[in-house]
Formats: structure tokens, sequence, C-alpha cells
């Protein structure tokens, strides 16, 4: 029998969902439902200096608006601080302390490796895991097969200076804890699934099947993002963005109620109408 499917939207809580991070949500929440399954949303809230308090509450709301309802209780990852490090500490002697700072680090495409034998104290340091493997090849449901084979994943953090996990570290872990076996998540994290691919191998985690969805990025090429301060989600227009959302994902659906909208959409949906690649190109404001 297979198992049940469980799906989740994982924002970072650094600003409110932009067009492309709605439409990311859409897409893995039409995903979950078309295969009856459950959609969990997950703060990834462990980026510390990101995290915008007024973030998160803004996020369920737009949420909330477009009819997009999560299953269960909010979770979020600075509530799996001891199952991250014990993550970590399964990885061993794969993990090395590295001191070097981002400014030594700048300009360099790749870790040349420098802390690897220095044998340095793991308090106060950043913890790195030796790769020198090459990106694991997998299946993607909308970019099809993924290769990047031809680039040997150089060491890469696991555990910030700080303490808190890394970004790859956590959604490993959190994935698993919470049971998700179908990630629908935007294209711009394809290169963090090479890393994570191997981080399940190491700790022996079955991976999900993965659909990476394009991200929008404004008629210049720029990717909308919380960081540049995309035009955020105005849920007075839900239906709007709505229909905007569903026709960059292949479906042209008449205005109604969101929830109307969205059950039309759940009927309707089918990941190969979405297109491959991993940018649309176009939009740098709202449909009005
Ligand atoms: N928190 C990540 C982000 O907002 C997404 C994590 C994921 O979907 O794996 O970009």
């Amino acid at each position: 029998m297979t198992p049940q499917y469980v799906g989740r939207f994982a924002p970072t809580p650094s600003g409110p969902l932009h067009l492309g991070s709605l439409l990311t949500a859409v897409a893995s929440w039409l995903d979950a439902r078309a295969h009856h399954g459950s959609w969990l949303l997950r703060i990834d809230d462990l980026d510390t200096p990101r995290v915008e308090p007024e973030a998160e509450p803004a996020i369920l709301a737009t949420l909330e608006s477009h009819g997009l309802a999560w299953d269960g209780p909010v979770h979020r990852q600075s509530h799996q601080l001891q199952r991250h490090h014990g993550a970590i500490r399964q990885l061993g002697e794969r993990c090395f302390a590295c001191g070097c700072t981002r400014r030594e680090l700048r300009g360099l495409d790749r870790y040349p490796g420098t802390c690897r034998d220095r044998g340095l104290p793991r308090d106060g340091n950043a913890l790195r895991v030796r790769a020198e493997a090459a990106a694991p090849a997998f299946v993607d449901r909308v970019q099809g097969d993924v290769n990047m084979s031809n680039r040997t994943l150089s060491d890469f953090i696991v555990q910030r200076r700080d303490g808190y996990a890394s970004y790859p570290l956590a959604v490993v872990v959190d994935d698993l804890a919470l049971g998700v076996n179908n990630v629908v998540r935007g294209a711009d994290l394809l290169e963090n699934t090479a890393e994570q691919l191997l981080l399940m191998r190491w700790l022996d985690v079955p991976p999900p099947t993965y659909a990476h969805v394009p991200v929008v990025v404004e008629a210049s090429g720029v990717k909308l993002s919380k960081h540049n301060r995309a035009t955020a989600i105005d849920n007075r227009w839900a239906p709007h963005n709505l229909a905007t959302v569903l026709s960059l994902l292949g479906l042209e659906a008449p205005l109604d109620q969101v929830e109307t909208m969205l059950a039309w959409a759940v009927g309707e949906w089918n990941i190969a109408r979405v297109p491959r690649g991993t940018s649309l190109a176009g939009f740098s404001a709202l449909a009005r």
C-alpha cells in the first residue's frame, strides 16, 4: 500500500508572502489535496537574523484569506533543536569545526578545505560536513531528471557558529519528524536538494519525492523575494491573486470565492501542466 501523502509548506518568516511564495503554497496545497493527503505548515524560524516578528501572523493571515487551510498545529523549526543536534551527533566524524569567516571565504566558489584537518574546538565555531561527493541525481516531478553530477559538493555547514542547525540539516530532520514524504517547493532550492539528499543518505533517511516549481521573477529577471522587498500579497484581492497564481500553474480558473476556485483547481490539478524551468518571467506586480 502506498503511504498516505504528507506534504508541507515551510516559509521562513522573514517577511510577508509575495506572489512567488503564494505560488509555492498553492502548488503544494493543490498537490496534497489532489492526492487526498495532508498539508502541514512549518515556520522555518531558525535563520534568526532574518526572522521578523510580524511576518508569521502576516503569513498565516494570507494563507487563511486564500483558503489554504493546513492540517494540525503550526510547527516550528525552533522546537526541534534537540533532534537537530541528535542528527549532527549521528554524522559523527564526518563533521569538523571551521573557524573561517564569511569574509575569508568571499569570492570563492567552493570551500577550500581550510579547517578540515585543523582540529579546532567545536565550541564557538561552525561545523561543516566532509562532502566530497558528486551531487546525487534525482527525478523531479516538475523539472524531470536533475543531474548535477558534474558538481562535486564542497564541505557545507550543518551547524552555524551560533549553535543552530543550518538550513539543509534542519529541513531534513524536520521533514522526517513530520512524516513529510512529498516536497513541493521553489526551484531556487534545487541546489540545496543535492546537499539534503547526501545528508539523508548518511542519516539513513528515505528521501521524499520532489517537485520544484518555478520561481516568479520580475521582468528584469530578478527573483521576487522577501529580501528585495517584493510586493506583499494584498489579502483583500484574494480571488484575483489566486487566479493569477493558478494561471501561472497552468490553470485558468473562473473568478469566484476562493474556496470554490480551489475546489475546482483540485479537480483540475495536473502537475505536468506546471511550466518546466526554474523561473517564470514577467510578473513584477500582482494582477488588479
Ligand atoms: N524555508 C525555506 C524558504 O522559505 C523553504 C524550505 C523548504 O521548502 O525546504 O525558502
